[in-house]
């Protein structure tokens, strides 16, 4: 079974209206400007999870291999999941998520 689907299409952000354009080297799953996403995927990609709620950033994690992983929490089920962050990502908006993050 594949666990990575593409679907690289560009959006409205449901939580500050911002339209996002596709991004071009992998699936663009949240917002650039607020970073939030929606609870669509069970695996990346795959939009089979029936939860869409929102999925707000609740903390950033750096990795070296990686580079920023977004954290987020689930508005509506609360499941936490992590998210590479996109290289035209907001980039005051990671700094003022991982200065809030407890
Ligand atoms: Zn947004
Ligand atoms: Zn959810």
């Amino acid at each position: 079974m594949k666990k990575f689907t593409k679907n690289d299409q560009g959006f409205v952000c449901q939580n500050c209206g911002q339209t996002i354009p596709p991004l071009k080297t992998t699936s663009r799953d949240h917002c650039t400007v607020c970073l939030c996403s929606l609870h669509v995927d069970i695996h990346p990609g795959d939009r089979q999870n029936t939860c869409c709620g929102l999925l707000k950033p609740i903390g950033i994690e750096i990795s070296t291999k990686k580079g920023y992983l977004i954290i987020y929490r689930c508005e509506k089920c609360g499941e936490k999941r992590k998210n590479r962050s996109a290289p035209d990502d907001s980039m005051e908006k990671i700094i003022e998520i991982s200065v809030q993050q407890k």
